[in-house]
């Protein structure tokens, strides 16, 4: 593992980051056994919201005594602004979290994405499909199930059985094939209180407790890659996490009904699952969840004292206590301990 000084914040040469292996590493192979991270996507600047699974899955790394990386998620590509990665690793400096190792960027992975989507179809549990929205709605429609706007968009299988002619337009995870196909998680993967029974799976998470979720009956066969190019954040995320060792993810609750496709992709690839901790969410005025969706204000983090301001907020929104500390630096050695004892019973 990389034991130089503190990388700086900004983009290193895709060659030189120390990790972009090809194959997954056991994070017990260097001796270290929590390996977190920070994942932002470049498609604004951080936000609160996004400031309070930065602390947090700092602050967890710290309890446990490991390392803690930051990945930036611009695999999706036409969504992500140009200079905000950089942008977003200032704010985090400004903020005293800086990673152990040089971040790595989603953009110059594509080759890991394309070795993970490629056993997927080895294995029988990818395959094209043609569909547009329109015909998915029409498709559904003709079942009697009509789309609520804000609901999950279950694929009807259509393409399933071939393309009919149609041009490949996505790739999808065959999860009911999965479902069918793939034994139950073995106890030595079960890290995280997993487990895949039938057609649901049922995980814990370290704050919100046992979730499950029915993959095919609530998201169906969901996509891994866009035929026009940008790989989804399901796949990607799975890769990355198993490539770069991670033990531990620690994120906002609203990627919480992510895990379970992100479980069977694990499941799938043969991966070690992480735990989980889902960290709550920041509402605005609105009642609504702070995004950058809805115009959620970027953090001022210009001067220390609006730095310590923006972290004094997001461990409020985490119970931390109040710190009487005057530097960032010094109010997150202060949390560290606070965390252990409000989150970091070890399972
Ligand atoms: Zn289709």
């Amino acid at each position: 593992m990389h034991q130089g000084p503190e990388p700086p914040p900004g983009r290193p040469k895709a060659a030189s980051a120390p990790s972009g292996g090809s194959e997954p590493r056991a994070a017990g192979s260097v001796g270290v056994t929590y390996i977190g991270r920070f994942a932002p996507s470049p498609t604004g600047p951080l936000h609160a919201g996004s400031l309070v699974a930065a602390l947090a899955s700092w602050l967890d790394a710290r309890a446990a005594g490991g390392r803690w990386l930051v990945r930036i998620e611009d695999a999706d590509t036409e969504r992500c602004l140009p200079g905000l990665g950089e942008h977003i690793l200032g704010q985090l400096a400004a903020c005293g979290l800086i990673p152990d190792e040089a971040p790595v960027w989603q953009s110059d992975r594509s080759a890991l994405y394309e070795a993970g989507l490629k056993r997927l179809v080895a294995a029988g549990l990818a395959y094209p499909c043609g569909c547009t929205r329109r015909e998915i709605d029409a498709a559904l429609a003709a079942r009697g199930v009509a789309h609520e706007r804000h609901g999950e968009r279950v694929y009807p299988g259509t393409c399933r059985d071939g393309l009919h002619g149609k041009p490949a337009r996505a790739w999808r995870f065959g999860t009911w094939k999965f479902e069918r196909k793939v034994a139950p998680v073995p106890a030595p993967l079960a890290q995280a209180a997993i487990k895949t029974i039938a057609d649901e799976v049922h995980w814990t998470d370290r704050r919100i407790g046992p979730q499950r979720q029915s993959v095919a009956s609530e998201v169906g066969d969901f996509v891994l890659r866009r035929a026009d190019g940008p790989w989804a954040y399901q796949l990607a995320v799975v890769v990355d996490d198993a490539v770069q060792g991670i033990t531990d993810v620690v994120r906002g609750q609203d990627l919480a009904d992510n895990t379970p496709r992100q479980i069977l992709l694990q499941r799938a690839l043969g991966f070690r699952a992480p735990r989980y901790l889902h960290t709550p969410l920041v509402m605005g005025a609105d009642g609504q969840k702070l995004s950058k969706q809805n115009g959620a204000a970027a953090l001022a983090t210009d001067t220390p004292g609006e730095a310590l301001a923006a972290l004094q907020a997001a461990a409020s929104a985490l119970e931390l206590p109040p710190s009487t500390a005057s530097t960032p630096h010094e109010a997150l050695a202060q949390w560290v301990a606070p965390w252990a004892a409000l989150y970091n019973p070890r399972p």
